[in-house]
């Protein structure tokens, strides 16, 4: 892979100029944009593997610009907004952004987190000829043809929804599933975030059975207030 093609969309030039700092120390290549309309240009033209958002843009709702590229688009876009954005936050990951990072959000959790969105490109341009009916994640093992689950040599028994739920995560493994995703996934759309008290209900049984310590998950890990995210062992 040449070297990764950032593009960074945010108003404020001293957190611009610190991710720039940031990713030249890394040897990625990037580019700015200001505004809005700036990133829907350079998202089209520069054509970055990774894009860095800010949602609180002057010209555009930062949620808005995930819809736009997301209908012709599939990069990894990694959210970065101030904690006081929280609700657009979750309203951002569901209209299709990968991550987040909350400001102020230290240098390695951003490198983390772009690694994790670059995995996922190297891993999206190989998925048509490496098509896998086996998901294999530290000890977990899903045979999704035969429908079975192990942890280790052990075979593991889940219920339906469990196993939806496992199938789900370990699809998007190293994103961030809202709870509203996963209910509408799970159980369809007539479900809303409501229902997360049932959701909560699933996880924890599913945990049980997965994790070698399900108070200290280290396969599916909680987004406190936003969702789950399957975490990428070793
Ligand atoms: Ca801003």
């Amino acid at each position: 892979m040449n070297k990764p093609q950032i593009l960074i969309v945010e108003d404020d030039a001293a957190v611009s100029n610190l991710i720039a700092t940031t990713l030249e120390l890394q040897n990625y290549q990037f580019r700015k944009a200001p505004n809005g309309a700036a990133a829907v240009m350079e998202a089209l033209s520069y054509r970055p593997d990774v894009m860095l958002l800010d949602l609180g843009l002057p010209d555009a709702d930062g949620v808005e610009i995930i819809r736009k590229i997301r209908s012709w688009s599939n990069m990894p876009i990694i959210v970065v907004s101030a904690r006081s954005e929280d609700t657009d936050k979750v309203e951002a990951l569901d209209a299709g952004a990968d991550d987040y990072l909350t400001k102020p959000f230290s240098v390695d959790e951003l490198l983390a987190r772009l690694r994790v969105a670059l995995r996922r490109v190297r891993c999206d341009s190989r998925k048509v000829t490496e098509e896998s009916s086996v998901y294999a994640n530290g000890e977990l093992k899903i045979d999704y043809a035969a429908g079975c689950v192990f942890v280790g040599e052990k075979e593991v028994h889940l219920t339906p929804i469990e196993y939806k739920l496992l199938c789900l995560l370990a699809k998007n493994t190293g994103k961030v599933l809202t709870h509203n995703f996963i209910i509408r996934e799970i159980w369809g759309s007539g479900y809303s975030a409501s229902d997360t008290s049932s959701l909560w209900v699933f996880m924890a049984t599913l945990r049980k059975k997965i994790e070698a310590e399900p108070a200290h998950p280290k396969y599916i890990k909680t987004h406190i207030g936003v969702g789950y995210r399957m975490m990428r062992q070793g």
